[in-house]
């Protein structure tokens, strides 16, 4: 980890919700710290061409102290679980690893049955922070009893959720142990700020921090824009630009993919940059924080 690395702290409830209201029970910071510069792996493990430059790249990051590394059964149905094992098998107590479950395994046996096949894709025994995927005809009340399950077994250390709108997580808050959801994994940059409105407002008041996927718009920010601007004017590059603004807000980890060594230099040195209040309202000229409710976009 460098010295100028910022950390993000993952909040844990540590409150049982027995004849207590939910609503009562805000989560309980642990003082558990990540880095808020992590690694995604979506695509990853996809393709032979190119599986010993994403091997060297996740290798690459973990060097460079991005250690959270982002996963899911869905990625190439468990081949990207099997390429981070690959690469960082030996290295496992330096990592952080995220791996979300489907919707359509979301029963409290369904967790727990693939719980067991991520960990063997993965070749460890523990999942660091397990997240339903998104909400889609799931059953709530089991995932949670499931992840608490694991949780208890030892073969996760927290659990989240991902996709969830404000609704969702009041919904999830008012079941039991729903508030032990350690984050919520959203789509977040600075052409998607729709979470600013409320969502984001809302995990604040509760310490939960937020995972910033596709935090560089996966690769669709536009070509011309102020990041350019900013970009050019301090020797940077316009994805660099689009990553410190991700990271300079409060309590967001975010989780970029990249594919290629180059890219996974650029990206960590993007932590070093602190933008301007000019600069941030520079970038508010064109990319606008939201006025009203949006709903949450999603990949
Ligand atoms: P992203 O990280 O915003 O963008 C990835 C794209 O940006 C890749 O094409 C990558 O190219 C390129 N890139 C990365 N660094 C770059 C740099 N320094 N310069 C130029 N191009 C660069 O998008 P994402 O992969 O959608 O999101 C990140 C991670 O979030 C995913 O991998 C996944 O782990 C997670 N995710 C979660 C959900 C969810 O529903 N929970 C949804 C989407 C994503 P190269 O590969 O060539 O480097």
């Amino acid at each position: 980890m460098t010295s100028q690395q910022k950390t993000v702290h993952l909040p844990t409830a540590t409150m049982h919700g027995t004849g207590v209201s939910a609503k009562a029970l805000t989560p309980v910071d642990t003082g558990e710290q990540i880095p808020a510069l992590g690694q995604g792996t979506w695509e990853m493990g996809d393709s032979g061409r190119t599986r010993n430059a994403e091997i060297a790249a996740l290798k690459a990051g973990v060097d460079l102290g991005m250690t959270v590394i982002d996963t899911a059964e869905m990625y190439g149905e468990g081949e990207s679980e099997k390429l981070i094992a690959e690469a960082l098998k030996d290295r496992r107590d330096e990592l952080f690893i995220v791996s979300k479950v489907y919707p359509h395994n979301g029963s409290e046996s369904g967790v727990k049955a693939a719980c067991e096949r991520s960990l063997k894709r993965l070749q460890t025994d523990r999942i660091d922070l397990y997240l339903l995927h998104w909400r889609g005809g799931e059953d709530l009340e089991g995932v949670i009893g499931g992840f608490e399950a694991l949780k208890a077994q030892g073969k996760i250390r927290h659990w989240g959720v991902s996709n969830f709108d404000t609704e969702d997580m009041v919904e999830l808050f008012a079941l039991e142990n729903g508030n032990r959801c350690a984050t919520n994994q959203i789509l977040y940059n600075v052409a998607r700020r729709g979470p600013e409105f409320e969502l984001l407002p809302w995990m604040r008041e509760r310490n939960m921090p937020a995972m910033a996927y596709s935090p560089v718009d996966h690769a669709r920010l536009p070509k011309q824009s102020v990041l350019n601007d900013i970009a050019k004017s301090r020797g940077l590059s316009a994805t660099q630009v689009a990553l410190a603004w991700v990271l300079q807000q409060p309590q967001v980890i975010a989780i970029p993919k990249a594919g290629t060594i180059a890219h996974v230099i650029e990206n960590a040195a993007a932590r070093e940059v602190n933008l301007s209040a000019e600069e941030l309202s520079l970038i508010d000229t064109q990319f606008k924080p939201p006025k009203s409710k949006r709903p949450l976009e999603m990949l």
